[in-house]
């Protein structure tokens, strides 16, 4: 039986790179490339999800505003300023735009007095075996726990940015599936260990997406409805799209019993794969509907691999090898260990 500390680790994002292209996902997770330039996007949701963890702080009261949290964190994580493109397709300084964006979320929600923090950023770990029953741990973080005062009902935050926001998607969803059904377990097992008071039973009844939209706010004037007005003062007929979103994401029992399935076949199949006793192949798609090719950080050296070009060259120059759960093994030590086999 091997040790925790080194048995294999199962993200849900892993998994979402192991849907859309093997490849891509040994490439990143076999061979752990880690392209030496970081995603824009990428470093983008990390300084939102901090200016959120400082503003929902446990209680009702809020920490430092978002604004100031991002500056802070730009100022000190983000050696040289990058800039990306926000959804009207114009460029933005990612620091104004975090912060502008920031502003209007206070404006928008100010101090979102009608949600409590029961517990705040918190790290965890499940206990699984594939289908060949080879343990692993499926980790992850919740940003929150969160109780809703109106109806206290209790939910788990999930803070997102996106150039557009979209919600469709949400009912198969993976990551809110992944969040729902640990979700669960990992408040009981808080309760279990009174980490927080077991009181009324809490049963978790949401994933609460709380979409921002990366855009700077419209400068109109707006009338009491929140219409954007023309300068005559007349309601203009453009307005812009949601700057916000907060979509309650939902899942029962038959969802969370296929969704743990489904886990474990994965993890089953990563290890065959890992092992060579399943091949790894590609999914080249770079159209309509997934255009995945696109937003692939493999793009280039895979159009190297496949005309059997000098990739490994490539490889050598343009990333460097580095754990992808170097993060989540530190966790590992404080995380709400469950067992669930
Ligand atoms: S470019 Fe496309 S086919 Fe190639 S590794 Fe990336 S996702 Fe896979």
């Amino acid at each position: 039986m091997p040790k925790r500390e080194e048995l294999v680790l199962l993200r849900t994002s892993e998994r979402g790179v192991w849907g859309q292209c093997h490849q891509q996902w040994a490439w990143r997770f076999i061979d752990n490339l880690q392209p030496r330039t970081s995603s824009p996007p990428l470093e983008f949701g990390t300084l939102w999800h901090k200016a959120m963890a400082d503003y929902y702080i446990p209680g009702k009261k809020r920490g430092p505003h978002p604004a100031k949290s991002f500056k802070l964190y730009f100022d000190s994580d983000v050696a040289s300023k990058f800039r990306l493109r926000n959804s009207d397709a114009e460029w933005d300084d990612a620091l104004e735009l975090g912060v502008a964006m920031a502003e209007n979320y206070v404006d928008e929600f100010g101090r979102d007095s009608k949600i409590e923090i029961i517990a705040p950023e918190m790290p965890f770990a499940y206990r699984m075996t594939d289908v060949g029953g080879q343990p692993f741990w499926v980790v992850g973080r919740f940003d929150a726990l969160f109780r809703w005062l109106t109806t206290h009902e209790y939910g788990i935050l999930e803070h997102k940015t996106a150039a557009s926001i979209s919600t469709a998607h949400l009912q198969m969803d993976e990551q809110a599936g992944t969040y729902f059904m640990f979700g669960r377990l990992w408040v009981k097992e808080l309760q279990r260990r009174l980490i927080i008071p077991k009181g009324n039973l809490l049963e978790l009844d949401m994933v609460l997406y709380n979409f921002a939209r990366k855009a700077k706010p419209d400068p109109r004037p707006r009338d009491d409805a929140g219409i954007y007005l023309n300068k005559d003062g007349t309601q203009s007929k453009t307005q812009p799209p949601p700057y916000f979103a907060r979509v309650p994401v939902y899942r029962d029992e038959e969802d969370s019993k296929r969704l743990v399935k489904r886990i474990r076949q994965q993890a089953w199949m990563m290890r065959q794969q890992r092992e060579g006793k399943l091949p790894i192949i590609k999914t080249p798609s770079s159209g309509y509907p997934d255009r995945h090719c696109e937003a692939c950080p493999f793009k280039a050296m895979c159009e190297l691999h496949e005309t059997n070009g000098d990739w490994r060259s490539y490889a050598e120059m343009n990333y460097d090898v580095e754990d992808n759960y170097a993060e989540y093994r530190e966790d590992l030590k404080d995380a709400i260990h469950i067992d669930g086999t």
